[in-house]
């Protein structure tokens, strides 16, 4: 994708001056705002209507412009060089006199700091001089947005700008791990557990459905397209949409494929837009076939498991 400077200028004008702009991600867009200021985070909650004690992702360049606000530890470091910037979020220790505004944290002691890879999100980093706290560019409690109409079709026109970057190459938001004590995934994501396994080299501990909830992306009713969904559908009933993972040969007008062959990363990518397509198609519900409960699969799944709560 080409980089449109007056686009991002644009974009850095707006954040200078405090105000909410969509940002494209790799992941998901984000609704981004200057995480040192509280006038500029109020904003993110308002527009999002979210609720006030769950805390923001802050978006870092990199992990130099990172040590004025964390503390790190060996397994971030680790972790850092392996994989970011990427789809990966990590949960460290706040520094006293980190300028980090409190309406970010929840007045918590802890930050969740990611480094996003998408090249216009970094352009644009590059250009300001404060971090962007950016929570996914959706109405609370909805599906994320992974393109600019998708923001549009949640915020209209309350949202000042929105950067265009293309449609989200992976589609799921990033894997949130805990690394103040023994690493421990608080939200299972774009960024394969298996994989943050191998690169520790040691057990970690996955804490996605606790009875406590520490990050409210745990929260048990999520990513609702505002539909019922039903899952594990081999028969569907009248009316439904029916949501499989490949495309097959019976093709139906309510048959929404999420990959040609069965690929899970293809998937990932489409499955909010063909969530929030088969909404503005006016079906009353949807049906998911059985997705593979492997890989980025396991993220899938318990994107639907939450949606499904609705
Ligand atoms: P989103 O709003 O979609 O960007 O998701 C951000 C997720 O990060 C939410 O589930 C938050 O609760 C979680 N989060 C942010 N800050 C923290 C933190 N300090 N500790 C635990 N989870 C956090
Ligand atoms: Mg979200």
């Amino acid at each position: 994708m080409k980089i449109n400077l007056a686009n991002i200028k644009k974009a850095q004008k707006l954040l200078n001056k405090s105000e909410c702009v969509a940002i494209p991600t790799e992941t998901v867009y984000g609704l981004a705002a200057n995480a040192y200021s509280d006038t500029a985070c109020k904003k993110i909650y308002k527009l999002k209507k979210r609720p006030k004690n769950n805390p923001l992702i802050v978006h870092y360049l990199n992990c130099q412009i990172l040590k004025k606000d964390c503390s790190f530890n060996n397994n971030f470091i680790k972790l850092y060089k392996k994989f970011c910037p990427g789809p990966i979020t990590f949960i460290l220790d706040l520094k006293k006199n980190s300028k980090i505004s409190k309406i970010v944290t929840n007045k918590q002691n802890t930050l969740a700091v990611r480094f996003p890879k998408h090249p216009i999100a970094r352009s644009l980093l590059k250009k300001l001089n404060f971090p962007l706290a950016a929570p996914s560019a959706n109405l609370s409690s909805k599906v994320s947005a992974v393109t600019p109409a998708d923001v549009k079709d949640d915020f209209g026109n309350n949202i000042k700008y929105i950067l265009d970057g293309g449609k989200s190459s992976i589609g799921l938001e990033s894997t949130i791990i805990d690394l103040r004590n023994k690493p421990k995934i608080l939200r299972l994501g774009g960024l394969e557990t298996s994989i943050i396994k191998k690169a520790l080299n040691k057990k970690i501990i996955i804490n996605n459905n606790p009875s406590k909830i520490s990050s409210p992306g745990q929260f048990k009713i999520h990513y609702s397209p505002g539909i019922p969904i039903r899952l594990n559908v081999k028969k569907i009933r009248n009316g439904e949409a029916y949501l499989l993972i490949k495309k097959n040969k019976r093709t139906k007008s309510n048959y929404y494929f999420l990959s040609k062959n069965g690929s899970l990363r293809e998937a990932s990518k489409n499955l909010y837009s063909t969530l929030r397509k088969i909404k503005k198609d006016k079906y009353k519900s949807i049906a998911v076939c059985k997705i593979p409960n492997k890989g980025l699969g396991k993220t899938i799944n318990d994107r639907l498991m939450r949606a499904s709560k609705f």
